[in-house]
């Protein structure tokens, strides 16, 4: 844990007990603090109760004792509207901050100089956060990993001058962290995300762009008009200290004289900014093919990222690792469940767990990972537009399985395109007809792949929990087949086929 040092003495009001709220509490009472907790939900007062904290409604309290207001990310800052709480504290004249802005503050106050790896974007982030801790790890450095992705920042271990803090940030964080300053900060791409809860794309993107204008080194991925435009700024305020960019290997005028990295047909490149043709300037300094956890290009870019993070992770701390150490140790990222995860093999077909593809836009980077012999699970609570975008990508698909709500809708745009199809209700069924006919389709590699382009609460608690059931379901099968392989033919002969 971190405890929270910088605030000991003072009273701060702490509203949203779930997730990293808790975490967030015991950092402050252990640093010395006094938090005052309020949720709407009954159950998370109790077990602030429990854990003896202080619970109080804040509708009531006296907002002129809280130096704080300190908000989950989940609850909202500005749109739709300012939470109640939000709106109190502006009243009282008190700052509204959350758990990476205490992290921050007391990281100043008792190791500034410690390794600060902050990870931001609007798709890839936990990919990326996890690649860089993998390879950290690798090289034995002393990692702490967390944020937005698995323990809440302030549950960490404390900052420390040799310590490395991989964090993932949300937009939600990073407007709840104002004074955020990373050593290393991580901007991978910004597309149309969570407006309703930023209002625009202007604020949304300078939200994401505040993670990077504030660090020592800016790493910006320049494969999107936001990013570029922020890339641009940087480099114009930074002069000589360039942000380092990241990207396809096809940005002449962008890259052109700079440092920076880049990814082509499954190799991440060196760009050492010699020369105006980023081509004649590269050097191949890893290779991304035959690497299970990382398919597709979207994963090119997470990969090229986190080996820029890396080489400047290292050379800040006066590290050596060489290139083709972290080249070895992104060959052994074990990727994050319910991304990409292969989940078993069975004879030639592999079986795809991308059960986080709640929308069009992440499916479409499962199908472009693979340019044939899907046999593609779909449906569940479809989101506006369904999957009309994948229309150009249909073409990959050797036939489409649908379970859940949206069966019929989905149905509607694969017989418009063509695409072989069945509506299966279930993910079982689904799964074991798709099994059957990969295996009966004589294609070189056929892929099983879950990539649902829907929402799962329609039949599902989570799409974590529509990943793991997929998981058991696709051992249990290959189990079965092994089972039936390891029966003699004598056996199912004399059992009349029946042990197969
Ligand atoms: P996040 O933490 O930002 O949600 P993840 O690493 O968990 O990102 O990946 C979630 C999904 O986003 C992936 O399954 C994939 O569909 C998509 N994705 C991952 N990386 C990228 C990227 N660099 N660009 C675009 N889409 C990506």
């Amino acid at each position: 844990m971190t405890p929270v040092t910088c605030m000991r003495g003072k009273r701060l009001a702490l509203f949203g007990l779930g997730g990293s709220g808790l975490a967030t509490a015991r950092a402050l009472v252990a640093g010395g603090a006094v938090p005052i907790c309020w949720d709407d939900a009954p159950a998370s007062l109790e077990e602030a109760r429990r854990e003896g904290f202080t619970v109080e409604d804040l509708r009531e309290s006296d907002w002129r004792q809280f130096a704080a207001l300190v908000l989950a990310p989940g609850v909202p800052l500005t749109h739709p509207k300012p939470h109640w709480t939000v709106e109190l504290a502006k009243a009282a004249a008190v700052e509204v901050i959350g758990d990476i802005e205490l992290f921050g503050r007391e990281r100043r106050s008792i190791a500034p100089g410690s390794p600060f790896i902050a990870v931001t974007g609007t798709n890839g982030k936990s990919t990326t956060t996890a690649l860089i801790a993998h390879i950290l790890r690798e090289a034995r450095c002393d990692v702490q990993m967390g944020g937005n992705i698995g323990t809440p920042i302030l549950a960490l271990e404390l900052p420390a001058p040799n310590r490395f803090h991989v964090i993932e940030c949300s937009s939600f964080q990073i407007d709840l962290a104002p004074s955020l300053a990373p050593s290393i900060g991580v901007l991978l791409n910004i597309t149309p995300d969570h407006l309703d809860r930023h209002g625009t794309m202007e604020n949304y993107s300078a939200i994401k762009e505040r993670l990077v204008d504030a660090a020592d080194i800016a790493v910006v991925g320049i494969d999107d008009a936001k990013c570029v435009a922020v890339f641009d700024r940087l480099r114009r305020r930074m002069g000589h200290e360039s942000p380092m960019p990241v990207g396809r290997l096809v940005h002449e005028g962008l890259m052109s004289g700079l440092v920076g990295f880049a990814y082509a047909d499954a190799q991440i490149l060196e760009i050492h900014g010699g020369g105006t043709d980023p081509k004649s300037a590269a050097r191949s300094v890893a290779s991304l093919a035959n690497i299970p956890s990382l398919r597709g290009e979207h994963n090119a870019q997470n990969a090229a990222a986190a080996f820029a993070v890396v080489c400047c992770a290292a050379f800040k701390a006066g590290i050596s690792l060489s290139n083709s150490a972290i080249a070895a140790s992104i060959k052994t990222f074990p990727g994050l469940p319910h991304r990409m995860e292969e989940v078993g093999r069975s004879g030639s077909v592999i079986f795809i767990n991308d059960s986080k593809a709640t929308n069009a836009d992440s499916t479409e980077k499962a199908l472009l990972s693979f340019e044939s012999g899907i046999f593609w699970i779909l449906g569940g609570k479809s989101k506006e537009g369904g999957i009309e975008p994948l229309r150009p990508l249909l073409g990959r698909v050797e036939k489409a399985y649908l379970i859940g709500a949206a069966s019929e809708e989905f149905a509607a745009t694969l017989s418009s395109g063509k695409i072989a199809h069945e509506s299966c209700g279930t993910l079982e069924l689904a799964l074991s007809h798709a099994a059957r006919d990969a295996a009966a389709s004589g294609a070189e590699e056929p892929v099983v792949l879950l990539s649902p382009a829907c929402a799962s609460y329609d039949q599902f608690k989570n799409f974590e929990e529509r990943g793991d059931r997929f998981r058991d379901l696709v051992h249990a099968l290959i189990s079965q087949a092994q089972a039936a392989g390891r029966i003699s033919p004598a056996l199912r002969e004399r059992t009349g086929g029946a042990a197969r």
